[in-house]
Order: C-alpha cells, then structure tokens, then sequence
C-alpha cells in the first residue's frame, strides 16, 4: 500500500513534514536514529526477524528535519532544466512555485539519487530509514545485498514497512499511518515466566551396611562406571543387569544410558569390581 501520512502528525505538526520535534521520536542505539514510535516499534521488530535470518542490517537515514531535506534537495536538485526528475515546489511547502531538475554530474554525467520535496520526505515524518547493511566485519556499512533485499521484499510488509521508492532499494517507510500489525505484536509479548527451578537433588542415604554408588556412562562412551564418588569400578553390562537387580533395596534405581542412578550395595560386592582410577 501507499505510504499514509499519519493524521494525528498532520494535527499535531501540521501538513510539512520535518517538524516533528526530536523529544517527540523515538530514539535509537546509534546516534541520530529516530523514528514516530509506531514505526520504531515496527522497525524493531523487523530488524530483530533480519537478524534471525542471519542479516545484519544498519540504519543509515532515519528523522529529518525540513531543513536537512531543504539542503539535501538543493544539492540534488535546481532551476536548470536538465529533463531529469522534475519537481514542482510550492509554497505551501515553504517552496517557491517552480519546478527544480536533478543537477547532473559534470564529471560522471551521472544524477544523483532521488530527494522529495522539502515538506513531503517520508523521513520527515519519522517514518522511513535508508537501510544499509554490514557485511565484511569492518567499520563502514554496504549497501543491501541481493539476498536482504529479497528478504525484505518478502517480509517487510508483514511489519509494515515497504521499499516506497521503487529507484531505492534502500529507502523503507512505514506505510500504516499508526496500525501495529500482528507480527509486531507477537514480536513485543513479554517473554513468559522462568520455569520454577527444579527441587534440590537430595543424594539418597545408603542403610546401615550398606554403600551407595552412582552408575555413570560418559556422553562419548558406551562404557559404565560405578562410582561413589570417590572410587571409580569398570562396569560390565552383566553387573549393569545386576545393578539393575540390586534396587530391590528400596531406592529408585535410574539408568537411562547416559547418567547415572543411586543404587545400594553392599561394600563386599563393589569391593569385588575392578577398579578404573580415579573419579
Ligand atoms: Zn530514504
């Protein structure tokens, strides 16, 4: 959908954009990134779901003032009629009724990037970011790659952000006018509760004449050990089934296959296993 000037920013500020005041935006981490907060919280959830999907995407250009768009459009754009880009300035954008053309590079012969009138940027209204990304590691940001572009075409939209600018593949703007979509909702759900912890491991205690030891098997290994935490017995899988015989003490003898269980026996019985050094 088209981008949608937020009416309550048109009450609140007038029809020029630019003229939000900054302690009216939301702030971000880097220095100079603001945004209108529905499209802060859209934007955050947005890059949080990039990042999931392996992007590290940066933003270069977000709020503008008028008078920041007023300078980028005349570095861009002047009276000369080059044929190019041709916009109409009025004056109730603080304009002055002519048409400017983009300046062409004398050098490149190249015309710079497209800048909107002052009074109608997108980024005046808080609402858009020039999205950037960083893909070697080192300090400066590259611009979107292939992939994150066709990641955002896909799913931008969900978080209400388009490319608006079809000449820009940088250039996203949060269309909504101030409607938080689901996923943005779903994004910003407090996180459920902790589980309780688990109740304190109370190590059973052996009867009287009795020795308690644990059977371990190591993750990498498909050996048995007996232990009580001081000794360390090589175990066979006849001992385990004996092992096994050996809960008939009462205690709960466990053994998945890969720790451990209590087990009761009698000092006589573990004295008879080999020994394999130290716990
Ligand atoms: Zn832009």
């Amino acid at each position: 959908m088209p981008f949608v000037v937020p009416s309550i920013l048109v009450q609140q500020y007038g029809p020029v954009s630019g003229r939000i005041p900054f302690d009216a935006l939301v702030t971000g981490g880097t220095p100079g990134w603001r945004l209108w907060l529905p499209a802060a919280r859209c934007h955050r959830a947005m890059m949080a779901a990039a990042r999931t999907a392996g992007f590290d995407p940066r933003s270069t250009g977000t709020y503008r003032t008028y008078e920041r768009q007023v300078s980028l459009f005349k570095e861009r754009y002047s009276w000369t009629n080059t044929g190019v880009g041709r916009k109409f300035w009025p004056v109730s954008l603080g304009g002055d009724d002519h048409y400017w053309w983009k300046i062409q590079n004398p050098v490149t012969k190249k015309y710079p990037a497209d800048a909107a009138v002052p009074g109608t940027s997108e980024h005046g209204w808080g609402c858009a970011d020039d999205v950037a990304e960083e893909l070697d590691g080192d300090a400066p940001v590259e611009s979107i790659s292939a992939a994150f572009h066709i990641w955002l075409t896909i799913n931008a939209r969900d978080y209400g952000f388009e490319q608006t600018n079809r000449s820009e593949n940088w250039h996203w703007a949060y269309t909504l006018g101030g409607v938080i979509p689901p996923l943005v909702l779903i994004y910003e759900q407090p996180l459920p509760p902790p589980p309780p912890p688990p109740p304190p491991i109370v190590p059973p205690v052996a009867p009287k004449g009795k020795k308690m030891i644990y059977l371990v098997r190591a993750w990498n290994s498909t050996e048995v050990y007996a232990t009580d935490g001081l000794q360390k017995w090589h175990y066979n899988p006849t001992q385990y089934q004996w092992a096994k015989n050996m809960s008939v003490f009462g205690f709960p003898f466990v053994f998945d296959g890969s720790t451990g269980g209590p087990l009761v026996v009698d000092p006589d019985v573990i004295d008879q296993l080999p020994l394999a050094g130290g716990t």
